[in-house]
């Protein structure tokens, strides 16, 4: 079995959910890969084998980790920005492997205990829901905000449920997939709209819903051109 080095953790990968990035490495013509590559990075597991020094976890604890290694050196980390860490090593983006394997070794400090009342499944959802914290909190979403979130991917759905917990009142969502659509309404969604179906009349559609004003503050999360063109419209 792999040996951990002196503050690593070897894990047994137990979820790792896929991600539009993961499956835009095959698609986007930008993005050449040119070795071999694991993919995934939203990833729970137990905890197999400790460096020397790990102090953190022990054998047997059930973590999340957090898929980006800064290099806690430069000024950006020193700020505590580390997210933004020119040299940092995130899992599945070349030349780092991913996380679909059976066994992972990474930092201690990045790896995060869950809680016993949360799941492996819940596990590997931490990370998508960090970026809607991240999002919401960019966003200054606050009590009584109005948000729109443009997409209803897993990263929409999580920045509406996110905006809401920090006490948005009215969050509106779009997206082009019906199904999608109606999921978002049974997590909360105060109106979903189709923007496919409802093309031209898409933008008044949005003001109405937030009772004629725009919103407070707008979460792209679809990627498409179009959708962004829309927020600015909208916003
Ligand atoms: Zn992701
Ligand atoms: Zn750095």
């Amino acid at each position: 079995m792999l040996s951990p080095y002196v503050v690593e953790v070897l894990i047994e990968v137990a979820r790792v959910g896929i991600c539009g990035s993961d499956v835009n490495w095959g698609y986007r013509p930008d993005k050449v890969i040119s070795a071999p590559m694991v993919l995934g990075h939203e990833t729970s597991g137990i905890v197999k084998r400790l460096g020397k020094k790990v102090t953190s976890v022990s054998v047997g604890d059930r973590v999340a980790i957090e898929p980006g290694l800064p290099c806690r050196r430069c000024r950006i980390c020193l700020k505590g920005r580390y997210n933004l860490c020119q040299k940092i090593r995130f899992c599945a983006t070349p030349p780092v492997n991913g996380t679909l394997c059976r066994y992972f070794i990474w930092d201690e400090d990045f790896c995060h205990k869950l809680p016993d009342d949360m799941s492996l499944d819940e596990g590997a959802l931490l990370e998508p829901l960090s970026v809607a914290i991240h999002a919401c909190r960019r966003g200054n979403v606050a009590i009584g905000s109005k948000v729109l979130v443009l997409g209803a991917g897993p990263i929409g759905l999580l920045c509406m449920m996110t905006a809401k917990s920090m006490g948005a009142t009215d969050v509106v969502i779009t997206d082009i997939d019906e199904s999608r659509l109606s999921m978002a309404k049974g997590f909360g969604a105060s109106c979903a709209i189709n923007v496919l179906r409802n093309a031209e009349e898409v933008p008044q559609l949005i003001r109405n819903s937030f009772h004629g004003e725009g919103p407070d503050v707008t979460i792209e999360c679809s990627g498409a051109q179009q959708s962004v063109l829309l927020g600015i419209e909208v916003g």
